[in-house]
């Protein structure tokens, strides 16, 4: 067999990903798995398309704990933190404080969470 890029390389291995012979120059190891240099690329490229996709916008988590409070929470990917702050909201209505503080801690939270997000700290939810 030969490597897909140098017909005249005998290849050493095959890409774990696309299955194509590889001579050693082409080989790449990532996380101890052999891939070809397109798909190294390619990996690399999509790990960047995640990051993007992964972007918070901190005004939208105030809106969403504006209207429901805990909305805000599972739009930053806090779903039991959110969940809490909703049912607690709903339980704690015969009071008149309680559902104020969570409704503002949720505008706060959703806010501060979104941000840090998009500065690539990881932010834990609840009970995780
Ligand atoms: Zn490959
Ligand atoms: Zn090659």
């Amino acid at each position: 067999m030969k490597c897909y890029l140098h017909g005249d390389r005998d290849a050493t291995g095959t890409c774990t990903r696309c299955g194509r012979a590889l001579c050693p120059d082409c080989t790449m190891t990532v996380n101890g798995n052999v891939v070809c240099r397109q798909c190294t690329e390619q990996m690399a490229s999509s790990a960047a398309t995640v990051q993007v996709v992964n972007r918070k916008e901190p005004i939208l988590s105030v809106v969403l704990s504006f209207l429901v409070p805990g909305l805000g929470q599972i739009y930053n990917g806090h779903v039991k933190k959110g969940i809490v702050l909703l049912i607690g909201y709903f339980l704690l209505c015969w009071t008149c404080l309680v559902p104020l503080v969570i409704w503002l801690y949720g505008m706060y939270d959703g806010y501060k969470v979104a941000e840090a997000i998009n500065r690539g700290e990881y932010q834990q939810d609840w009970f995780s």
